[in-house]
């Protein structure tokens, strides 16, 4: 079905997975009820005045002027204790400072396909959600850092989105609310019409294709309340890459009718299928379309597919580790010949997988946000 071998080069530029985070504008949304009065919401929101942080902000005491190096000489122990105590006392007496949320999101602008992560740094808070596409995702939470992906479907349309993003304190206060504007910008997709011919043409009728997507995506959407995989994901065979994601299709000459979800890997049948990263299964089965396939749900809604196989190994609630064997390539469902239809799906969205198999395009969001040296922090309350 698939000629020649793509090169990778194809694919979105990596660079700007690593690009700066967007600068959020300081905005008032009183649209957006999320949970809480509209009074509390009010109170959370606005003007510096409104700065949900302000109560809690003191300034820096003015630093001891006039030191004198003898009589810095001749400070006692007691001196410094005294000193301590007197911290203490004062820390005791005031309100906790609490640091003003830092909000990462990148890639910014956001090319169709691709994925989005959203990095949320705040101190004290116990909660925080996305709102996106009438949809609110809450954001898995570790000590200080809250983090949430969403999908961009490789057809999505162009052009400015809003994004919110909320943050709550112990009490269900809500301690910032904050609406953005995402980009989403074109990518030039390629174009290719496929011959499908003999008993695969009756797979073509759109039927078809609904009830493949009915059976699995239930088993591709939510969110596990943990993180399943640490650090890059790997490729899922060892085969070479012979069609990528997002390719325009129309078949035997018709319209273009879909886009390919996901990438494929050539190689013979019964070559080993491995679990891109670790995971739990969610779902094994066949579809008439996708032939034997196997989902890993990865947590934070993040979902991975092997289709076409030949052979399925694993069974769903299988806890699996990055690399373990889960499957045989096959030319089960629509296929010509054997390869491996590898998908990853974002919050329900199939997404290009080549991110997540690239070295440091995406970092695990709780290790080391920076590993680069590309990331900057955004300062929402500031800004
Ligand atoms: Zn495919």
């Amino acid at each position: 079905m698939y000629s020649g071998t793509v090169q990778m080069l194809d694919s979105p530029d990596p660079e700007r997975l690593v690009s700066g985070p967007v600068r959020l504008t300081r905005r008032t949304v009183l649209r957006a009820i999320v949970g809480v009065g509209v009074g509390v919401l009010l109170s959370a929101c606005g003007g510096e005045e409104l700065d949900p942080f302000a109560q809690g902000r003191q300034t820096s005491p003015e630093p001891a002027a006039g030191d004198d190096p003898q009589a810095a000489a001749q400070t006692s122990q007691e001196a410094v204790d005294e000193q301590q105590v007197s911290a203490q006392q004062q820390a005791l007496a005031l309100p906790e400072e609490l640091p003003e949320p830092l909000v990462y999101i990148l890639p910014s602008p956001v090319s169709q396909g691709e994925t989005v992560l959203v990095v949320v740094e705040a101190p004290g808070a116990t909660a925080a959600s996305l709102w996106w596409q009438g949809q609110s995702l809450s954001l898995l939470q570790r000590e200080n850092r809250f983090v949430g992906f969403f999908g961009i479907d490789a057809n999505a349309q162009v052009g400015p989105r809003a994004l919110g993003i909320g943050v709550w304190g112990p009490q269900g206060e809500q301690l910032l609310w904050q609406e953005t504007v995402i980009e989403v910008v074109a990518f030039d997709w390629t174009v290719d019409d496929i011959q499908i011919d003999g008993p695969n043409a009756a797979l073509l009728d759109p039927a078809v294709r609904r009830a493949d997507h009915d059976a699995r995506q239930p088993h591709q959407v939510g969110q596990s309340q943990q993180l399943h995989w640490l650090g890059v994901f790997d490729p899922p065979s060892d085969g070479q890459i012979t069609a990528l994601y997002g390719e325009q299709r129309s078949f035997n000459g018709g319209p273009i009718t879909e886009y390919h979800t996901g990438i494929d890997f050539g190689g013979e049948t019964g070559s080993a299928i491995r679990t891109a990263n670790s995971g739990v299964v969610s779902w094994a089965g066949r579809t008439r379309r996708r032939g034997n396939g196997i989902i890993v749900d990865h947590g934070a809604g993040v979902f991975s597919g092997y289709y076409h196989l030949s052979e399925v190994l694993r069974t769903p609630g299988t806890v699996v580790e990055q690399g373990t064997l889960i499957g045989r390539m096959g030319a089960t469902g629509l296929a010509t010949g054997p390869h491996l239809h590898w998908e990853v799906v974002v919050r329900g969205v199939t997404v290009n997988p080549l991110p997540w198999i690239r070295l440091l395009e995406f970092p695990d969001p709780f290790q080391d946000l920076n590993p680069a040296g590309a990331l900057q922090s955004t300062n929402l309350a500031r800004s």
